[in-house]
C-alpha cells in the first residue's frame, strides 16, 4: 500500500475509543477538551475517575474530605495498603494513581468538604459534575449549583447490592428536588457503613454514570438516558423507568430558590469550643426515629438509649443523637470529620 500523508494516524492511546462509532475522532476531541468534577472519592468516585481519566477528559477534579481506611480496600479500586498505612487523604492518593494512569490528563485531587461555602469555588468552570457523594445534603447542594449554573450532573448511589443512577440535565428534565423531598428523613436511609456493600454494584453504577458522561462530553445528546436505572445485583432486579416531568412548583428548578446554596437548608455544623466535639443540626427540622437508628447502629458499637437521646460509641467516637436530628459527636473538633461521621452513621 502506498503511503499517504492524508491518512491521519490516531493517537494510539484513544484509538479503540475513536474506533467506536458513537464517539469517533470528533467526539474524542470534545472529550479531550472537557472538564469534569467528581464529587467524592469513595468506591463510586474511584471507579468513575479511573474510567474518565483513561477515556481522556482534559481536566478531572476529584474532591473528598476523607482518608483511606482499610475497610475501603474491598471496593475502592484506586487505593492500596500503602495508602492505608500512610493515612493518605483519598483525593491525594487518587490523584497520584490517576496521573500515573494518564499523564495527558490534568488531574486535581482536592481535600475539601463540599458545603455551601466551598461549592462555588470547587465546582465552577466544569462542564459536568459526577456524583459520588455519600449523602443527600451534598447532592442537594450539587443540584442547586447545577440548576443555577446550568451544568449537568449525574446522580449515583449504592448500598448493599442495590444501586441507582440517573442524569440531571437542567432545562431539559427534572432536577433532584423534583424527584425527592429535600427534608430527607435522617436515620432512615441505609449507608454502606451501616448496611454494607458489595463491590460489583459500585462498578455497575459507576460504569453507567461514566457512559452517560461520555455521551454528554462527546456531544451525543440524543443518546443521553432520560431514565432512572435501578439495579439489585443480589436479587437479580434491573429496572429502567422514565424520569418524570419537572415539577411545575419545584423550589429549585421552577422557583429558583437555592436553599442549599444559600444555607437555609442543609446541615449546620458547630464546633463546641474546648470540648473536642461537634454539633450537627439539620436545618428545616428533620425528625429522626431513634429506635430505627438504634437497630441500624446496634451491630457497630455500644448503645445507650432513653426517650431523649441515643448514644453510640463507634470507632473511637461518641455520638449523641436527638429526636430532632441534632447530633453531638465527641472525639473530634474537625467539622469535616463530624459531617462525615453524621453521613455514615446517622443518615443522609
Ligand atoms: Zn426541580
Amino acid at each position: 500500500m502506498p503511503h499517504s500523508d492524508d491518512i491521519k494516524v490516531p493517537h494510539p492511546r484513544y484509538s479503540r475509543q475513536i474506533l467506536f462509532s458513537g464517539i469517533g475522532s470528533k467526539g474524542q476531541s470534545r472529550v479531550v477538551d472537557s472538564r469534569v468534577a467528581v464529587v467524592g472519592c469513595g468506591a463510586l468516585g474511584a471507579m468513575q475517575a479511573s474510567l474518565l481519566v483513561r477515556a481522556g477528559v482534559g481536566t478531572l477534579r476529584i474532591i473528598d474530605r476523607d482518608f483511606v481506611e482499610e475497610s475501603n480496600l474491598q471496593r475502592q479500586i484506586l487505593f492500596d495498603e500503602e495508602d492505608v498505612q500512610a493515612v493518605l487523604p483519598k483525593a491525594i492518593a487518587a490523584e497520584k494513581k490517576l496521573q500515573a494512569a494518564n499523564s495527558l490528563v490534568k488531574v486535581e485531587g482536592i481535600v475539601e468538604d463540599v458545603n455551601a461555602s466551598s461549592v462555588d469555588k470547587l465546582l465552577s468552570g466544569f462542564d459536568l459534575i459526577v456524583d459520588a457523594s455519600d449523602n443527600f445534603d451534598v447532592r442537594f447542594l450539587v443540584n442547586d449549583f447545577s440548576v443555577k449554573n446550568r451544568v449537568p450532573w449525574i446522580y449515583g448511589a449504592c448500598v448493599g447490592s442495590y444501586g441507582l443512577t440517573f442524569p440531571i440535565m437542567p432545562g431539559e428534565g427534572p432536577c433532584l428536588r423534583c424527584l425527592f423531598e429535600s427534608a430527607h428523613s435522617a436515620g432512615v436511609s441505609a449507608s454502606c457503613d451501616t448496611a454494607g456493600i458489595i463491590g460489583p454494584v459500585v462498578a455497575v453504577v459507576a460504569a453507567m454514570q461514566v457512559a452517560e458522561a461520555l455521551k454528554m462530553l462527546s456531544g451525543v445528546h440524543e443518546n443521553i438516558s432520560r431514565k432512572i436505572a435501578t439495579i439489585d445485583m443480589w436479587n437479580n432486579r434491573y429496572q429502567s423507568i422514565d424520569l418524570p416531568l419537572p415539577q411545575p412548583d419545584c423550589p429549585c428548578c421552577a422557583r429558583h430558590e437555592f436553599s442549599f446554596l444559600d444555607g437555609s437548608l442543609g446541615t449546620d455544623v458547630t464546633t463546641l469550643c474546648g470540648r473536642n466535639s461537634i454539633q450537627i443540626r439539620r436545618r428545616g427540622g428533620t425528625n429522626i426515629d431513634l429506635n430505627n437508628l438504634a437497630q441500624k447502629l446496634a451491630p457497630l458499637g455500644r448503645l445507650e438509649q432513653n426517650r431523649f437521646l441515643l448514644r453510640a460509641a463507634i470507632d473511637g467516637y461518641q455520638l449523641a443523637v436527638f429526636p430532632d436530628g441534632r447530633a453531638i459527636i465527641y472525639g473530634t473538633d474537625d467539622p469535616a470529620i463530624g459531617r462525615s461521621l453524621y453521613a455514615r452513621y446517622i443518615g443522609n
